[in-house]
């Protein structure tokens, strides 16, 4: 297990869960049914209750959808976080009926127009404070506040949605509401990678909700959104996830399933990006594997990797083991040592330096003497 110092988040209670403080990163998903649907929705929350969701969100367009809620929360004992989309006022009827109440910064401004984003918050924090209800702020990269987006050049699309945020917390707080948690979501993993790590240096005490928006498909979307919570949950950042996947909602387990097995696996070292994760000891990392394996003897050199550097392990240094050709010679690049697994042979690599390619049975002693060599100049 790598010891993964958490951010020092504050907590955040959702119904029976809660996030923060080093509590177990929770997995959430969500519902694509017309709440309208109560059979069918609460069949879609009963399956992902039972693959072990935390959290479910369902999202409310217009008054009778947020009306059926109430029904909805009869049928079942999960906890329930609800979208607000672009009616704010719909908190009022939802509110008693949730855990948790979503509303998206970009979204105060289509209601209402004339009034104050601020009074629309004040609107729903004391509705959220009167019903026992956590409160997200979540930021999303296709509806960002638009005087922020004014304010910066069109390619700076993370600025804007980080003041966004931060401004938010702010006002909470002013507000004494301390019970939220924000997320900055964006379709491309490595703004959603920059944008959080910004927000966490500001606000390290406030919890993050991470996700990759429209990931996509599996095993594609499952890809991208590991490659940024492996950069962010490494370093100590995210308290609660959500994995996005485009599946059939008799499917819709398959993100509770995917965000569990990224964070075992993370936890574990297994990673498809060379991850830091800030600790002042030698750092094995070892792709997940997948399909793409070229030699089944990847996953035993991966275990002698560890055992026959373990004589290394008070030295801050990087050892990478990649399973294939497609991603290995990228993915070692940012590595101390990096070694990516051919049919017949491995590649040994320092750095982003080519050092040659060895058959499975000579690359352990070829390994250790470049790390001994590493060793001797540090
Ligand atoms: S490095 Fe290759 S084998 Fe390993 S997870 Fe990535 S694509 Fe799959």
């Amino acid at each position: 297990m790598v010891d993964i110092q958490r951010n020092k988040t504050r907590p955040v209670r959702i119904g029976t869960v809660t996030i923060g403080d080093s509590n177990p990163i929770a997995v959430q998903s969500m519902t694509a049914t017309k709440t309208t649907d109560v059979d069918a929705t609460v069949q879609l929350i009963q399956l992902m209750h039972d693959a072990g969701a935390d959290v479910i969100r369902i999202a409310v367009d217009s008054r009778k959808d947020a009306a059926a809620l109430a029904e909805i929360r009869k049928q079942t004992p999960a906890n329930l976080s609800v979208d607000l989309q672009e009616n704010y006022r719909l908190a009022e009827i939802v509110a008693p009926h949730v855990d948790k109440i979503r509303y998206n910064p970009g979204h105060l401004y289509h209601h209402e127009t004339e009034k104050p984003w601020q009074e629309k918050v004040r609107f729903i924090a004391a509705l959220a404070a009167d019903h026992d209800c956590a409160i997200r702020v979540g930021v999303n990269c296709g509806s960002v506040d638009p005087a922020k987006k004014e304010k910066y050049d069109a390619d700076d699309s993370i600025t804007p949605m980080l003041e966004s945020a931060l401004e938010h917390c702010q006002f909470l707080d002013s507000l004494d509401f301390t019970r939220y948690c924000v997320s900055l979501k964006d379709s491309d993993p490595s703004k959603v990678v920059e944008v959080n790590r910004r927000f966490a240096a500001n606000r390290p005490d406030v919890p993050l909700h991470l996700g990759v928006t429209e990931a996509g498909m599996p095993p594609d979307g499952v890809i991208k959104t590991r490659i940024a919570f492996e950069q962010l949950i490494g370093k100590g950042i995210g308290d609660t996830v959500r994995v996005s996947l485009t599946v059939p909602n008799a499917r819709k387990g398959e993100e509770i399933a995917a965000g569990r097995e990224i964070i075992s696996d993370i936890y574990a070292g297994r990673v498809r990006s060379v991850v830091d994760f800030n600790t002042n000891s030698l750092n094995i990392i070892s792709c997940p594997s997948c399909s793409r394996v070229e030699n089944e003897a990847f996953v035993e050199l991966a275990e002698q990797v560890k055992a026959m550097t373990e004589y290394a392990k008070e030295h801050a240094i990087t050892i990478a083991v990649m399973g294939c050709r497609v991603n290995g010679p990228g993915e070692t690049d940012d590595a101390d040592l990096g070694l990516w697994c051919g049919p017949k042979v491995v590649n040994l690599k320092k750095g982003t330096e080519a050092l040659g390619a060895f058959p499975y049975d000579e690359i352990l002693p070829k390994l250790k003497s470049e790390l001994d060599k590493l060793i001797g100049s540090t």
